[in-house]
């Protein structure tokens, strides 16, 4: 029999910051990963201070970017890599009035540190109104990350590459199979559903898609281009585009329509030819007031759920994997904010 302080349920963000939090305290633990492609490694990777459809900031913005710039500095140490690319987001403008409106905020307390105030034209793409560049926007290396980090924990004996299996899950005994447990977080996005303690937690899938395309004449852009989506390079061959909102649409297969919708949008902006190459899609895990949902179970008090991460699944999971970490280890509370008891289900 082996004993663990914690086991973790997932493979994404939420599953991986909170693995970060308990190598960095010294926590013994085994994470199980299913090896499927989820939303996380399907998603852009844009770490965004900013809602950038009404030029309005969120919750913590600033808090969030700090922590997330330390823990990816931390993260760095253990696998030698850096994941934080220093790409800013520039935010094409649809019209005059959407500048104003864009100057407008940055005068306020809020947006300041965000909206930098100096517009610019960029080349290559339709911007007959220029672009505003978001201060302190960045973007992460998804595909390094989630190739280094798990081979990390892999390599320190943390990773069990396996679907965990509920049904040989004994609350009573603090026990999964061979393993004894002190906490368990269950960190499975959208695959919570298939969780017998957490599965009516009020989560609604927002599926997303996202295209690799090859263009016929490379962008020499060292930012990300956003209009209706984002627009970056993967590397000198490849560029990203993505990703759409769909409520509607849940089946597991590609959505001719979304694709459809991502080349409209790349065509309304990029005027030359263009060839996709990948398609992909994705579950976010969101919630209706778009906050996280943390908390534990009512009958068994060290099963956690840490899940919710919508739309903004790095910098929330980043940051509230330490809220919950600190719940759990020194009892500190949940803010009422992202607390799970805020809604009855
Ligand atoms: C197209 C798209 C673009 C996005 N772009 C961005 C972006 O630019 N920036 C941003 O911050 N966010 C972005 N997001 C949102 C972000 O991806 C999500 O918020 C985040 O991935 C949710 O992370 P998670 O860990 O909760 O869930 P997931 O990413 O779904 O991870 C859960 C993992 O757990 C595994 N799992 C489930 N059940 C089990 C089990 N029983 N045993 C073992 N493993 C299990 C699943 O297979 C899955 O891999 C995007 C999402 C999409 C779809």
């Amino acid at each position: 029999m082996k004993n663990v302080e914690y086991i973790i349920v997932g493979d994404g963000y939420a599953a991986l910051f909170f693995a970060h939090q308990l190598i960095k305290n010294n926590k013994s633990f085994a994470l199980f990963s299913d090896g499927r492609k989820s939303a996380s490694q399907v998603s852009a990777g844009i770490i965004n201070p900013v809602v950038l459809k009404k030029f309005t900031t969120f919750w913590k913005a600033q808090e969030q970017i700090d922590f997330l710039k330390t823990t990816l500095a931390e993260i760095e140490k253990f696998t030698k890599k850096n994941y934080l690319v220093d790409e800013n987001i520039r935010r094409i403008f649809h019209d005059e009035r959407e500048k104003e409106l864009w100057l407008k905020k940055s005068q306020t307390e809020e947006l300041k540190p965000f909206l930098s105030t100096e517009f610019s034209e960029i080349e290559g793409v339709k911007n007959p109104f220029g672009t505003g560049k978001v201060e302190q926007s960045a973007r992460l290396d998804v595909a390094g990350f989630f190739k280094d980090f798990p081979n990390f924990l892999e390599e320190r004996g943390h990773l069990m590459r396996e679907r965990f299996d509920y049904s040989k899950l004994d609350p009573l005994k603090n026990q999964y199979r061979e393993i004894t447990f002190e906490n368990i977080v269950f960190a499975e996005g959208m695959g919570v559903t298939e969780n017998p303690y957490f599965k009516n937690i009020p989560l609604n899938p927002n599926k997303g898609h996202h295209i690799r395309v090859k263009l016929s004449e490379n962008l020499q852009n060292d930012f990300t281009i956003k209009k209706k989506h984002f627009l970056f390079p993967l590397n000198e061959h490849l560029h990203f585009y993505g990703g759409t909102y769909d409520r509607e649409q849940l089946h597991h297969k590609i959505d001719d329509s979304a694709i459809e919708q991502l080349i409209n949008g790349l065509g309304e902006i990029y005027m030359r030819d263009f060839e996709v190459v990948e398609e992909h899609f994705g579950f976010r895990p969101t919630v209706r007031d778009r906050r996280p949902l943390l908390g534990n179970h009512s009958e068994f008090q060290n099963f956690y759920v840490f899940n919710g991460l919508g739309a903004r699944g790095i910098l929330n999971g980043c940051f509230f994997a330490e809220v919950l970490f600190r719940h759990i280890e020194n009892g500190d509370e949940i803010p009422a904010e992202v607390d799970l008891k805020r809604f009855d289900f």
